[in-house]
């Protein structure tokens, strides 16, 4: 593919590399546009260990860092400049302040903890709580009614393994709000070189059956993630069996009008 909109950096404590790196691995394998999205800096109480994502004050220098290499790369390489970030109801509102000041190209939903993080549950923790799964589906729908975001990260990150009957439903409520958006689902491929919860074939199923549309991303949390063309290659395989082409290139929607 030639184009990722999923890339992260050291800034969020759990990815590997810096940005010089992903953009010499990014080039290798052929990427011609490179979006950062790291785990987006958010104003929780000094009290929450928010250790997976940006601190704020590392803000400046992702930007600047980005900015510089933006120049240097021109007409090699397009670099973009956005965050993976969840859909907070109580804390939404000052990230977009904070970011604000800062010419970030585009925003990913990717929402990996209910509620407003703190105490909220994990995504990623396995569950036969229907609760969970219908509240993940309600605060994604928040999430994507918001208007800013770009596409819709790993949709099916929720790990759910109660009854097949609920999931389909919520999915599928999911699927029909995310396409009357016109947002489209991200196929994340770090999650298929895992072998993680996602992709869900169950979801991808009626994606295809609602005429989502459908966007690969890397992930990356470390720079050779993008030399994995096997993983890529499956993931389109398994894509065009269930009738889905995967877009070129992501429209981007403004943060700030
Ligand atoms: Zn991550
Ligand atoms: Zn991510």
């Amino acid at each position: 593919m030639k184009r990722n909109y999923h890339t992260h950096t050291f800034r969020c404590y759990h990815a590997m590399g810096n940005e010089y790196a992903y953009i010499r691995r990014a080039m290798a394998a052929g990427i011609e546009v490179l979006g950062f999205s790291d785990h987006a800096p958010m104003l929780f109480p000094e009290s929450h260990d928010a250790y997976y994502r940006m601190k704020p004050r590392l803000l400046p220098d992702y930007v600047e860092t980005l900015l510089e290499y933006r120049e240097k790369y021109r007409g090699r390489l397009e670099i973009l400049i956005g965050f993976e970030v969840e859909y907070y109801p109580d804390y939404f509102a000052s990230f977009l302040d904070l970011i604000h000041p800062y010419p970030i190209d585009y925003l990913i939903l990717g929402q990996h903890f209910l509620g407003n993080e703190i105490g909220g549950a994990h995504m990623m923790k396995e569950t036969k709580d229907e609760r969970i799964l219908v509240d993940y589906v309600n605060q994604v729908i928040e999430g994507m009614k918001t208007g800013v975001f770009s596409c819709l990260a790993h949709p099916d990150v929720v790990f759910y393994t109660g009854d097949a009957d609920p999931y389909e439903k919520e999915m599928r409520r999911l699927c029909r709000a995310a396409k009357e958006m016109d947002l489209p689902l991200e196929y994340n491929l770090l999650g298929l070189s895992e072998g993680r919860n996602y992709p869900n074939p169950a979801f991808w199923q009626i994606a295809a059956e609602e005429g989502n549309d459908v966007v690969l991303g890397w992930d990356a949390h470390r720079p050779s993630a993008f030399l994995q063309s096997e993983v890529e290659e499956r993931a389109v395989s398994n894509l065009l069996a269930l009738g889905i082409t995967p877009m070129e290139a992501l429209p981007l929607r403004a943060i700030f009008q």
